[in-house]
């Protein structure tokens, strides 16, 4: 037994449900009304054929009633000539009822896509560590797709078919009503069935989606990293996870399957009935002349009508519920408020003109969100001087990137305070952030467009010459290579860059960098992986780039760490100790001189690895 509270619990929570599911449909609804005019001008039309579907029976049966009074052609050739004349405009109408309502929902979700695009792309990175990009992409392509059918052939088609079965029935009282009433015994249990199995659908449509989800991302994942797919020959290994995936998806696809076929099944059933009495009633009603046989064809062309149009509403159900269970997932996506802005607001407004690169890192101590039981940061301070090239150094996972990841404000830190020439970080315009603190990561990653755009990719202004892109170009060490290419600067890069080595995406990240003329420049050095000729050129990209700007670099070489104004050794989170490399050489037992000798004894130009 469910003990009261727990009861009233899950009661409550039922409610709420409901109401989220009322509510979100309304939403739905809403999404529709900037498309006023299509909505009503294709609602007029979708008037006007229903119309006519109500009108053709009738004219049906009086053809056949004027036919068997064998008098004269005269009537029969009017009413064919009504009929065509009605079927015509029906046609008319259906077409313009169909293309507006198309239109309608085109124009819905394009503003869509673009709204959750937007939602998408204004989150904090920590929802990003949280969220795999399937889903997200999911939420653009398939979920909109559902919610397109369901805002405007889904809405027209119910209309048509509602207006279908109330015009057909009040028809059919009009013209017969105890035949009608026979007929409305075998309605509610349609409706019942129809419910039920909406229920049902409706988790399985649900359910169905979310694995589509999972099977997408799958599926992304795999495709997006396929060469280390290749390399481990994991073909068959993703494969599996895949068809794994794919199974569960099926298992529900089953499922769906059999309830919409058990249900199609019932409702013809029910119809088989529904029109077998009817007809023997009526054929009495003819046989007892109480009724003419063209009153007769009339009324079951309208039972059928009514047949088709509950069936249809009842496939129709489903999508809609289908529709409320995608609105659900794009809904929570829209009114995600990003827990860090990345737009200019009341309490984010702050450009320090006055900037000059001063950065203090006071107290900070953070955890990543994704992580909570791991502190990554513990009570971290130091300053970083207008003008003063300042490094990291320490073992792997320290937590230098974190600190670059904090003054970029990627995530907020869990106490302390960033501050920019003594203004708050998290009081300074991210807009203002984004210009004046540029960021070069170990691994850049590019954009597949041409090189002339990923150099200008944070640029805010249009106006930007060859000739400046060519400068920084040239600081960056890139402008030889590029002029290489056939097409120059218009050379395309291919996916994440590809199409280029290592070393020339480092050297087109650092001209994009460069081109912002950041106050501040933060610079994760590249450890290895790339030939020694390419590994000079990008170092002394790296060293050019650094000339009169205040820097933070996260630094592997010693060269590097040699010629900072300031040295910090990070490890375990904490400042193990910081100074300039001549007073932290002069330190006996100091971690920062252990890293140096062994770096010197290994003969290698990378102090990472302790
Ligand atoms: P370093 O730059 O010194 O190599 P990082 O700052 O990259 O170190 O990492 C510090 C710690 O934070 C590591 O334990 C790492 O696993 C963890 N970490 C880094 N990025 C994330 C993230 N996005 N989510 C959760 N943990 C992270």
């Amino acid at each position: 037994m469910i003990p009261y509270l727990s009861r009233l619990k899950l009661l409550e929570q039922e409610r709420s449900t409901v109401t989220k599911k009322k509510v979100d449909l309304k939403r739905l609804m809403t999404l529709a009304k900037s498309e006023r005019l299509f909505i009503f001008l294709g609602t007029v039309f979708l008037l006007a054929s229903s119309a006519t579907q109500i009108v053709i029976p009738y004219y049906f049966g009086k053809i056949v009633d004027d036919a068997l009074k064998f008098q004269s052609m005269r009537l029969v050739n009017i009413s064919v000539l009504i009929l065509f004349g009605v079927n015509c405009a029906g046609a008319l109408a259906s077409f313009f009822r169909s293309w507006l309502f198309g239109l309608a929902g085109q124009r819905v979700v394009f503003r869509l896509r673009q709204n959750i695009f937007d939602a998408i792309t204004k989150q904090e990175v920590a929802f990003f560590d949280d969220t795999r990009t399937g889903e997200l992409t999911n939420r653009l392509s398939s979920d909109t797709q559902v919610l397109q059918n369901a805002l405007t052939v889904n809405i027209s088609m119910l209309l048509r078919f509602v207006l279908q079965i109330l015009g057909s029935l009040a028809v059919m009282f009009y013209l017969e009503v105890t035949l009608t009433l026979v007929l409305m015994v075998v309605v509610p249990i349609i409706v019942l069935v129809a419910r039920q199995y909406g229920t049902i659908v409706q988790k399985l449509r649900k359910k169905f989606q979310d694995e589509l989800a999972a099977a997408g991302t799958t599926a992304e994942e795999s495709i997006s990293n396929i060469r280390t797919v290749r390399i481990f020959g994991a073909e068959k290994k993703v494969s599996n996870q895949y068809y794994e995936n794919l199974l569960k998806t099926y298992g529900i696809g089953k499922k769906l399957a059999l309830s919409d076929a058990t249900f199609m099944g019932l409702i013809g059933l029910l119809t088989a009935g529904g029109i077998s009495v009817v007809l023997w009633y009526g054929a009495k009603l003819v046989h007892d002349q109480k009724l003419t046989a063209g009153l007769l064809a009339s009324f079951l062309m309208y039972m059928l009508q009514v047949a088709i149009a509950f069936g249809m509403l009842a496939s129709l159900f489903g999508d809609f519920m289908q529709a409320v269970g995608a609105s659900e997932r794009i809904f929570d996506l829209l009114d995600r408020k990003p827990k860090i802005t990345s737009e200019t607001t009341a309490d984010c407004s702050i450009r320090p003109t006055d900037f000059d690169g001063n950065v203090k890192v006071q107290n900070v101590c953070f955890t990543y969100p994704t992580r909570s039981d791991q502190q990554v940061l513990r009570d971290v301070s130091f300053e970083i001087k207008s003008g003063q090239k300042v490094a990291l150094v320490g073992p792997s996972g320290g937590g230098k990137s974190t600190i670059a990841s904090l003054i970029e404000r990627f995530y907020d830190p869990d106490s302390g305070t960033i501050l920019f020439n003594s203004h708050p970080l998290t009081s300074i315009d991210p807009e203002w952030l984004r210009t004046n603190v540029s960021f070069v990561n170990q691994e850049p990653s590019l954009f597949a467009c041409s090189i002339r755009d990923n150099i200008t990719f944070g640029l805010r202004r249009t106006d930007i010459s060859l000739e400046e892109i060519q400068s920084v170009a040239k600081q960056a060490n890139a402008h030889d290579f590029i002029e290489e290419f056939e097409n120059k600067y218009d050379t395309l890069v291919g996916e994440r860059g590809v199409r280029l080595s290592g070393g020339q995406r480092q050297r087109i990240a650092i001209a994009r960098a460069l081109l912002m003329s950041p106050k501040l420049l933060l610079l994760d050095e590249a450890t290895s992986a790339l030939d020694a000729e390419s590994e000079h050129l990008v170092q002394e990209a790296i060293e050019r780039a650094m000339i009169n700007r205040t820097v933070l670099v996260i630094a592997h070489r010693l060269s590097t760490v040699r010629n900072a104004d300031l040295v910090i050794v990070i490890e375990h989170g904490t400042i193990a100790e910081q100074g300039t490399h001549d007073t932290l050489l002069a330190k006996d037992d100091g971690i920062y001189k252990k890293l140096v000798l062994r770096q010197l004894m290994t003969g290698n130009d990378s102090i990472t690895l302790i």
